[in-house]
């Protein structure tokens, strides 16, 4: 199996989320206006023929991680029919999908005998009311279905993300990591990242070191062997749960120096970080029907710039940020 790519800080990039569509069934306050954003035309948007080629690609240069995500994924039609062919691609060692989960529950079996093998579900409330508040659309139940179907699907670990927002469901630390006692869940506390223009996060932003006090005083809380490995989130457990705990501080720890990532946008722009302005337009290459180590090449050349940190804590770079997670990919 090829060695995965290595950046100009020696982090072994092994793990792409692909964004399928810019478009979403809810809108979350902290993810898009009320009105949505405007839309991509569907020739803009990459075909499946061309992810696929994009996928193989960069399974080819070691990238064996595939994560599919949006916007919605599962809004976009064909989607199990683009998993399992992923899924069939030699040299993938895992794929995964981020949904909201207001339709998974038609689609939980489906995902499961096409390739997927682990899930996140987003959950930021188990009221439905605030549930409704936050997203704009009362479908509570329909996702909690969703997840119940995941499991009986036997999509595993089913990660389920809570953005924590301080005034709107930052009463619900304990509620939602009590889930962790009754089901084997991951349930992952996210920081609120600033991504509306002008918007102040300041005042909403819970951090991390809070969350973790605040899950502290619950009981005892271990930290599980991940929390020293690579990756965002670090990982805890309640004494006998048979779920786990995750917080991901992109904000007030940033995971820079173990970020293994990259990103391509439904329209086929490469970022090398989810904070930079930076992107590589692949979707030009694709369409020109360059060899695939060409395009290859074009994805080493981003990789070797891909910025040591981000500056999210810098409030100039913060006035210039100029997308939200919807259309990079979350
Ligand atoms: N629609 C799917 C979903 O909601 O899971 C996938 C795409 S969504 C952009 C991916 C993740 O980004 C979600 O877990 C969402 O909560 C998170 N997200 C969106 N905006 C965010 C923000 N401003 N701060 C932190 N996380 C955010
Ligand atoms: Fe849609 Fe996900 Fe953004 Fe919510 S977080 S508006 S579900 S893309």
């Amino acid at each position: 199996m090829t060695a995965p790519p290595t950046d100009s800080f020696a982090r072994k990039i092994d793990y792409l989320r692909l964004s399928v569509t810019d478009r979403c069934n809810l809108r979350c306050t902290y993810c898009m206006p009320e009105d949505g954003v405007p839309k991509f035309d569907h020739s803009e948007i990459l075909s499946y023929e061309e992810i696929i080629t994009l996928a193989r690609t960069a399974i080819g240069m070691g990238i064996s991680k595939i994560r599919i995500t949006g916007g919605e994924p599962l809004v976009r039609k064909d989607i199990l029919t683009l998993c399992a062919n992923i899924s069939r691609i030699p040299g993938i060692r895992s794929l995964s999908l981020t949904t909201n989960g207001v339709l998974l529950s038609g689609f939980a079996d489906g995902l499961h005998k096409a390739g997927i093998q682990r899930i996140n579900v987003s959950l930021d409330t188990l009221k439905p009311e605030k549930f409704a508040a936050i997203t704009r659309h009362d479908c509570f139940a329909r996702v909690w279905e969703g997840i119940m179907a995941a499991q009986k699907a036997g999509l595993s670990p089913i990660k389920l993300n809570a953005v924590v927002l301080r005034g709107t469901n930052d009463d619900e630390i304990e509620d939602l990591a009590r889930l962790t006692l009754r089901f084997p869940f991951h349930v992952r506390f996210i920081e609120f990242m600033p991504f509306r223009q002008g918007e102040s996060h300041d005042n909403k932003l819970v951090p991390a070191s809070e969350i973790l006090e605040r899950l502290r005083r619950m009981g005892p809380l271990t930290a599980s062997d991940e929390t020293q490995s690579n990756g965002p989130a670090l990982h805890y457990r309640f004494e006998n749960a048979p779920g786990k705990i995750g917080i991901i501080s992109p904000v007030s720890n940033h995971f820079c120096p173990s970020c293994n990532r990259l990103r391509v946008t439904a329209e086929g722009r490469l970022r090398t970080c989810l904070f930079s302005s930076e992107e590589t337009d692949l979707r030009q290459a694709l369409r020109e029907g360059l060899p695939e180590e060409n395009i290859a090449r074009i994805i080493r050349l981003a990789i070797s710039a891909k910025p040591e940190k981000h500056e999210l804590s810098n409030p100039v770079f913060r006035k210039c940020i100029s997308r939200q997670m919807s259309s990079i990919g979350g």
